[in-house]
C-alpha cells in the first residue's frame, strides 16, 4: 500500500476512534441492560449459551407459568446469579412477593427494551418518524423487515405485500433514491428458492421481485438485494442478472447487491460483479460486509465435510476486505460502493484512498447497524460523512432471533465495537494493517477440520455449485440411454444360466425399461453357497489388512463413478437426485468405516492375566453370510451388510430387492473389480419370496443380515430358528425392519425450524424410509399456528419427476405400492379428515406417483397408526400435554426413529430417556443418519437392536472364543 495512504488510515483513524469513545460514554447510560446482559452472558460459556437459548425461545412463551418454568430450567443452579440491574429489572430479589404473571410481563418488558436498541420500529407506521430521528442525526437510513422464514406462496405473498407497504411509506418522502432505501432477501419471495436450480429458481421469484422493482422505480426508492448463506450467492446473483436483463429494464434501474469479505471466493466473485457491472447503463451498488453466517458456513460445512468457504481467521477477513474495497473504488464510476462495516481501520482505509484518489462523495458511502454501531456513526458524521444506518423493522420481541444474532456478534471475539470502543484496547494495535500474506487461493485449501473426526466421511456433492450440477445432468443423459441392461446370476465368478427372467422398468415413467433380471431358482442357491462355503477358509485366513484393503479400493471405484451410480439410482428407485447421491455416499463411508474399524477388533482382547495364565477372547468369522437387502437404499445397505460380512472374514451371496438388481450388480462388479476373489461374493438376483427361503433354511448358512419389511423379517427369523434334520449351528440372524416413526411438537418448538422438518421427512423420497416420519404429535397450545404453516409449506413441496433437481419427491416404487398408499389415503378419508392432498392434476401422469397427504382425527385403533404404510401420508395426532405426547408416540409396536421439536430443556432431557426408538432427533429431520456419526437401527419390531454404522456391528459378523493358557512351567512361570 502507499505508505502516505497508511499514514492517512492511521490519521484518520485514531480522530474516528477517539470521536466514537467520547460518544460512547454518552451513550453508556442508555445502554445499561444491554451492557449487564453481556457481562453477565460473558461469565462462562455454558450461562452465554443458555442465556441465549432463553431469549431465543422466550417469545414462544405464551404463559406466565412457562415463563417461569424456562427461567428455572435455564437457569438452574445459585451459580446463575443475574447481576443486579437484571435482577433489579426482573423483580427476581422478592421472587415470593411477585406473581408469575408479573414476573411474565417484566420479562417481556425487559426484553422489549433490550430489543428496541436493535430493531428500530415494530411497524411502517413508525418509519417516518424514525427516519427523521437519524436524519437529524446527519444520517441515512436503510430498512430491513424482519420476519419468519418463508416457507409457502401464502407467506411469500405476504413478504411482497409487506414490502411492498414499505416501499410506499418510504416514497412518500419523495427524496429520492439516494435518501429511501430498502434492503431486500430474495429467499423471502419464493418458498422454492433453490440453489440447486438456479433457472427454475429464477423464474418463480422474479414474479415477485418484478413487481417490487416496477413499484421501487415509481417510489423512486433504492433496492438492495441482501447476501445471506453461501449457497444461495450465485443464485441470487442469477436471479437479479435475469431480472435487470428483461427488455423492461433494459434501460437501466439502480439496485444494490452484497458481496461478502469473509468468503474464501469472495474475489472471483467480485471480478464477475465488475465485468457485470461495466455493461450496465446505471451504475451498480456493491454493498461490501464481511458477512453475517460465519458460525453457520462453518458449522455447515464442517458437518457435510466440505472444505470451509470463509475464512476461519479474522485478520484473513480483514484483509481480504481492504483488497476488496480497494479494487471497487478503482471501478467508481462504472460503481458505487457501500461500505458496511463497524470496523475502524476499514473506514479510515476507505476515507484515506478516496482521498487521494480524489473520488467525489456521490459515489461512497459507510452503512452501520442500528443499535449496534452508533457511536461510530456518529464520529463518521462530525467529518461531514451521511452513514447509512441498516435498521431492522419488525416486532420487537417476535425479532428475538435477529437480536441474538446482534448479541451474539457484540460478545464475539471479532467485534471491533467490543474491543475498540467498549473496552478501549490501544488504538494502534486496532489499526493495524491487516495480514495480507495470510490470504491463500481457494485452490489450496482442503477441508481443514477433518483431523478432528475420528473417520473421515465422503463429503456429499455440493450441487449448489455448478461443476457438480453440470456433471450430474451429464450422467442423468448419459444413464438414460445407457438402461435395459442384462442382470445376471453370478456363482464363484461365473454367469449362470436362468430359466426365466422379469423386467425392471423406471417408477419414474413405466417406458423406460431399466432392467432385464435373472431369477434365481433352488439350484442356483445351492450352488452359490457352495461356491461361498468352499471359499469361506481362503477369504477367513487372509489377514485383516488384506481384507481392508479390498473393500477401501471398492470405495475408491464406487466414488470414481458415483455420478453415474446416483443417476442409475435416479432411473432405478426414483430417488431425487441429492438423496440418491447421499445413498452413494453411504456405501462408499461404509465401506470405509468397516475396513478401519475391523483392525480393532481382530486384535485379541486380554481379560486378565496372571504370571502363570493368559487369559483372551479372539474372534473368528462365522462362515456364510446371506445378504438380504431391501431396494429403498438399493446400494448403501447392500454396502453395509455386505462388506461388514467381507471384512470380519465371511463369504457372501448378495440377495439385492427385485426392484433394485442394477444397483446391486454395479456393487458386485466393483468388488470384482476391486479383486476380490471368485466365489466370496455371489450375485442372486430375483424374487425374494422364490429363493429367499431355500437361501435362509441352508445348513451352510452361518449368518443372515436382512434389511426389509416387518412381515419378511419375522418369517426370516421364524425360518431361520427352525430346527434342520442335520444341524450344524444355531443360525445368527441380523434383522432391521420398518417403523412407524413419531415426532413431537410441544408449544416451545421454533416452526421455522420445525416445519421444513417435517416436511422433508414425512416426504422426501415419498416417505418411503424406515425412517420416515408418519405420525406428527401435536401439543395443543401450538397446534393451530403449525396446521396452518405446516399445510401452507406441504403446497410448496414438489412432487414430479426426480432427475430434476428441485423435487424432492419422486414417485413411488412400483404400481402395488400406489394402489397401497391411495387406499391408505381413501381409508383416511373415511375414518378420519384428510387436510391436505396434493393437487392430483399437479401429478405426472406416466410414473406411479401419489399425492401427499396429511390427515387428523384419525381413531387410535386405526391401522394408519400402527402399521407402515410407506408412503407420503403423515397422520397428525393432537393431545395436551408433552407427557401424553411421549405416551402416543410410544403406543407402538415398532421402535426405530421419533423426533422432538422443543425447546424445553426437561422435555427434551425426558425424551433422551423415555423415547423408545433406536435413534432419536432432536430439533433437526429424523431422517438420515451418517455412519459413524449416528449408528442407526431399531428394536421391538423394528429390529433385533443392531447398530449399523458402528464397530459394534462388526462384533456380530463374529463368534468370540475365550482362550486361557498356563504359561508356566514347572512352576517357573514366564519373565
Ligand atoms: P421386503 O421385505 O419386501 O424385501 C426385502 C428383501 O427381502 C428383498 O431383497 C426381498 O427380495 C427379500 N425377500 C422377500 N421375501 C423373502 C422371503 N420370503 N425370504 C427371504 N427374502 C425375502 O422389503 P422392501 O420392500 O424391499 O423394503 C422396504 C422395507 O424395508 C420397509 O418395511 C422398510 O421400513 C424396511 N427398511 C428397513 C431399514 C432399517 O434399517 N430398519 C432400512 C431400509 C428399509
Amino acid at each position: 500500500m502507499d505508505p502516505s495512504i497508511e499514514k492517512q488510515i492511521q490519521t484518520v483513524g485514531q480522530r474516528l476512534i477517539k470521536l466514537a469513545r467520547e460518544k460512547e460514554a454518552d451513550l453508556g447510560a442508555a445502554r445499561k441492560w444491554e451492557n449487564a446482559l453481556l457481562d453477565w452472558c460473558m461469565k462462562s460459556e455454558s450461562l452465554r449459551t443458555r442465556a441465549f437459548r432463553f431469549i431465543d425461545v422466550f417469545p414462544d412463551l405464551i404463559s406466565p407459568t412457562a415463563t417461569l418454568q424456562h427461567i428455572k430450567e435455564y437457569f438452574p443452579s445459585s451459580d446463575d446469579r443475574i447481576p443486579a440491574a437484571i435482577r433489579r429489572g426482573l423483580l427476581l430479589t422478592h421472587p415470593r412477593i411477585l406473581t408469575r404473571g408479573i414476573i411474565h410481563r417484566l420479562t417481556k418488558n425487559l426484553f422489549a427494551k433490550i430489543a428496541k436498541l436493535f430493531i428500530a420500529a415494530s411497524n411502517e407506521n413508525e418509519v417516518l418518524p424514525l427516519f427523521n430521528t437519524l436524519q437529524k442525526k446527519g444520517c441515512l437510513v436503510s430498512i430491513d423487515l424482519l420476519g419468519e422464514r418463508t416457507m409457502s406462496e401464502k407467506e411469500a405473498d405476504a413478504y411482497l405485500g409487506r414490502y411492498l407497504t414499505m416501499i410506499r411509506e418510504l416514497g412518500k418522502k419523495k427524496i429520492g433514491p439516494h435518501e429511501q432505501n430498502i434492503s431486500i432477501k430474495l429467499s423471502s419471495l419464493s418458498p422454492d428458492f433453490c440453489a440447486e436450480d438456479s433457472a427454475l429458481t429464477s423464474k418463480r421469484t422474479r414474479s415477485r421481485f418484478r413487481t417490487l422493482v416496477q413499484e421501487a422505480k415509481r417510489q423512486k426508492v433504492f433496492l438492495h438485494i441482501d447476501m445471506e448463506h453461501y449457497e444461495f450467492r450465485d443464485v441470487t446473483l442469477c436471479v437479479i442478472r435475469d431480472l435487470l436483463s428483461e427488455a423492461e429494464f433494459k434501460s437501466g434501474i439502480s439496485l444494490g447487491v452484497v458481496l461478502q469479505a469473509y468468503l474464501r471466493d469472495a474475489d472471483a466473485c467480485l471480478s464477475h460483479l465488475l465485468s457485470w457491472a461495466k455493461k450496465l447503463p446505471v451504475p451498480l451498488t456493491i454493498r461490501l460486509v464481511r458477512g453475517a453466517y460465519w458460525d453457520q458456513e462453518v458449522m455447515h460445512a464442517m458437518k457435510q465435510n466440505w472444505p470451509i468457504p470463509v475464512f476461519t481467521n479474522k485478520e484473513e477477513t480483514d484483509a481480504m476486505f481492504e483488497q476488496l474495497a480497494e479494487r471497487i473504488m478503482t471501478h467508481i464510476p462504472k460503481v458505487r460502493f457501500a461500505c458496511a462495516t463497524h470496523n475502524v481501520r476499514s473506514m479510515a482505509h476507505v476515507i484515506a484512498f478516496t482521498q487521494a484518489k480524489n473520488i467525489s462523495l456521490e459515489y461512497f458511502e459507510f452503512q452501520l447497524l442500528y443499535g449496534m454501531g452508533d457511536s461510530i456513526a456518529h464520529a463518521l458524521t462530525q467529518l461531514d460523512f451521511k452513514p447509512r444506518i441498516y435498521t431492522p423493522i419488525g416486532e420487537p420481541v417476535r425479532g428475538m432471533a435477529y437480536l441474538v444474532r446482534r448479541l451474539l456478534e457484540n460478545v464475539s471475539q471479532a467485534s471491533f465495537i467490543r474491543f475498540g470502543i467498549h473496552e478501549k484496547q490501544n488504538a494502534k494495535a486496532l489499526l493495524a494493517p491487516p495480514e495480507a500474506a495470510t490470504l491463500r487461493k481457494p485452490k489450496e485449501r482442503k477441508a481443514n477440520h477433518t483431523k478432528a473426526r475420528t473417520f473421515n466421511p465422503c463429503p456429499p456433492l455440493a450441487f449448489f455449485q455448478s461443476t457438480p450440477q453440470k456433471k450430474m445432468i451429464r450422467a442423468l443423459e448419459q444413464i438414460r440411454l445407457s438402461l435395459s441392461q442384462e442382470v445376471p446370476i453370478i456363482i464363484n465368478g461365473a454367469v449362470e444360466r436362468a430359466h426365466r427372467k422379469f423386467h425392471v422398468h423406471s417408477p419414474i415413467n413405466q417406458k423406460i425399461l431399466v432392467s432385464s433380471t435373472a431369477q434365481a431358482d433352488a439350484a442356483h442357491v445351492h450352488s452359490a453357497v457352495h461356491s461361498a462355503a468352499h471359499r469361506f477358509l481362503m477369504w477367513s485366513r487372509l489377514p485383516v489388512s488384506k481384507r481392508a484393503r479390498y473393500l477401501k479400493d471398492t470405495a475408491d471405484i464406487l466414488e470414481r463413478t458415483r455420478y453415474e451410480l446416483a443417476a442409475l439410482e435416479v432411473y432405478e428407485v426414483g430417488k431425487p437426485i441429492s438423496e440418491a447421491d447421499a445413498d452413494v455416499k453411504e456405501a462408499i463411508d461404509f465401506l470405509n468405516y468397516y475396513s478401519r474399524a475391523a483392525f480393532q477388533l481382530e486384535r485379541d482382547e486380554t481379560t486378565h492375566n496372571f504370571p502363570n495364565e493368559i487369559n483372551f477372547m479372539r474372534l473368528q468369522p462365522r462362515g456364510v453370510a446371506a445378504i438380504i437387502a431391501p431396494w429403498n437404499f438399493p446400494l448403501a445397505i447392500l454396502t453395509g451388510m455386505s462388506a461388514a460380512a467381507l471384512v470380519t472374514g465371511n463369504t457372501v451371496i448378495l440377495k439385492p430387492a427385485e426392484e433394485s438388481s442394477l444397483m446391486a450388480l454395479k456393487l458386485f462388479e466393483a468388488y470384482q473389480k476391486a479383486g476380490i476373489p471368485d466365489g466370496v461374493v455371489n450375485f442372486l438376483s430375483g424374487a425374494g419370496d422364490l429363493m429367499g427361503p431355500d437361501l435362509v433354511r441352508d445348513p451352510r448358512v452361518a449368518i443372515i443380515s436382512f434389511t426389509g419389511s416387518k412381515k419378511v423379517g419375522l418369517e426370516i427369523a421364524s425360518l431361520a430358528s427352525e430346527a434342520h434334520a442335520n444341524p450344524q449351528h444355531i443360525k445368527k440372524f441380523l434383522i432391521e425392519m420398518g417403523g412407524k416413526n413419531a415426532a413431537i411438537v410441544d408449544e416451545t418448538a421454533d416452526l421455522d425450524q420445525t416445519i421444513p422438518a417435517i416436511l422433508d421427512s414425512a416426504f422426501s423420497f415419498a416417505g418411503q424410509k424406515c425412517s420416515a416420519l408418519s405420525r406428527l404429535v401435536v401439543v395443543d397450545t401450538i397446534y393451530d399456528r403449525l396446521i396452518s404453516r405446516l399445510v401452507a409449506a406441504a403446497e410448496a413441496f414438489r412432487v414430479g419427476d426426480p432427475s430434476h433437481f428441485l423435487i424432492k419427491c419422486g414417485p413411488v416404487i412400483s404400481k402395488a405400492a400406489q394402489d397401497r398408499i391411495l387406499k391408505g389415503i381413501a381409508q383416511a378419508k373415511h375414518e378420519g379428515k384428510v387436510i391436505f392432498e396434493t393437487d392430483s392434476k399437479t401429478l405426472p401422469t406416466h410414473g406411479h406417483y401419489v399425492p401427499l397427504t396429511i390427515a387428523v382425527n384419525l381413531p387410535e385403533h386405526s391401522e394408519l397408526l400402527r402399521e407402515e404404510l410407506f408412503g407420503p401420508l403423515l397422520a397428525v395426532i393432537r393431545t395436551k400435554n408433552f407427557r401424553g405426547a411421549l405416551a402416543i408416540a410410544n403406543h407402538s409396536q415398532f421402535a426405530l426413529t421419533g423426533g422432538v421439536f422443543s425447546r424445553t430443556p426437561s422435555h427434551i432431557e425426558c425424551a433422551k430417556n423415555e423415547f423408545q426408538v433406536g435413534n432419536l432427533y432432536i430439533n433437526r429431520s429424523i431422517t438420515g443418519a451418517l455412519v459413524g456419526q449416528q449408528p442407526f437401527g431399531g428394536y421391538k419390531l423394528s429390529g433385533t437392536g443392531t447398530k449399523a454404522g458402528s464397530a459394534d456391528y462388526l462384533r456380530e459378523f463374529y463368534v468370540a472364543r475365550t482362550i486361557s493358557e498356563n504359561v508356566s512351567r514347572h512352576g517357573f512361570a514366564p519373565l
